[in-house]
């Protein structure tokens, strides 16, 4: 598995770095795993985190790096501790005995291959829980492809609809046809949600988009695609806490918080097109104070 790092193309940039030999490519990562937090987390859909929590290993580095990120200390800063196969391994196992409710790897796929090793063998040290997969959406097919019998939920954002928007923002021009192929993928792997007797997910995709502010159209674009492509087939999350970080005070229309009037359109227009299976958010959009704090230390 770890060939994939020799000229790694494991995300769309496919920058063809050797992480197995020193270089990095756009995501920052090499070889070893980074990672800022493992720990139970409360905060995602209630079908994921239960009350009992998700088990989320937050990755450091990431192959999108969008310039609102809520989470740049660990996306673009690299914030984060190493750990082996073997420790990852452990945190998973650890996780578990807990209560996790799941296995939640956030923002993992430059790390994919070693994710893989380290999956085997918690598994055949007991690991049972379903793993979640919760990706920013921008992933080749053919990566989503070889996560097979990895992965049991995708939950994956769709963050843009427009490419120019993709590319203004994270700089990835190719967005829509890699994240539409890539949810694709997903359900073929999955199929229609499952859940347990406690209404935890078990199988399925959950799809999550971010409404930013100025940009009511694209989301609209995204939530008739959804409807459209996937019907009641999958669950569909639309977040209203887009929070603007300091350092782009001067970035029009991202500068400012998300207008509510223009997140209850996006709520009816869900409601007009007859859509089930989505999860919508009370209150207005979140402070700066709700971004969990990374230390980038072993807990
Ligand atoms: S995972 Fe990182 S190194 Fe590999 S193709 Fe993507 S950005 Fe480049």
């Amino acid at each position: 598995m770890m060939d994939e790092l020799t000229q790694c193309r494991l995300c769309p940039r496919q920058c063809g770095a050797d992480r197995l030999n020193g270089k990095t490519g756009f995501c920052g990562a090499g070889r070893t795993v980074h990672i800022a937090r493992a720990a139970l987390h409360f905060w995602e859909e209630p079908c994921i985190s239960g009350s009992a929590g998700s088990g989320a290993v937050f990755f450091s580095n990431c192959t999108l790096k969008c310039v609102f990120c809520q989470n740049y200390k660990i996306s673009a800063d690299n914030l984060g501790y190493p750990v082996t196969e073997e420790e990852l391994a452990e945190i998973f196992i650890d996780l578990q005995s807990r209560g996790a409710n799941n296995i939640n790897l956030v923002t993992p796929t430059h790390f994919a291959p070693q994710i893989k090793v380290a999956l085997d063998m918690a598994r055949g040290r007991g690991l049972s829980l379903p793993v979640v997969y919760n990706t920013s959406g921008y992933e080749r097919a053919e990566a989503i492809r070889s996560l097979k019998g990895y992965v049991d939920i995708y939950m994956p954002d769709f963050k843009y609809y427009s490419n120019d928007v993709a590319g203004i923002c994270s700089g990835a021009g190719d967005y829509h046809e890699n994240v539409t192929a890539a949810l694709d993928e997903m359900y073929n792997q999955t199929g229609r949600p499952v859940f347990d007797e406690n209404g935890i997910m078990q199988k399925g995709v959950l799809i999550r988009h971010l409404m930013l502010p100025g940009h009511l159209s694209d989301t609209a674009h995204i939530i008739n695609y959804v409807h459209s492509r996937f019907g009641d087939n999958v669950y569909f999350s639309l977040m209203s806490q887009y929070t603007p970080v300091r350092h782009i005070a001067e970035l029009e229309p991202l500068n400012h918080k998300l207008d509510m009037r223009a997140y209850n359109a996006a709520v009816d227009l869900c409601a007009r097109l007859g859509m089930e299976n989505v999860f919508i958010q009370d209150g207005g959009a979140a402070s700066e104070s709700f971004i969990p704090e990374f230390t980038g230390e072993k807990k």
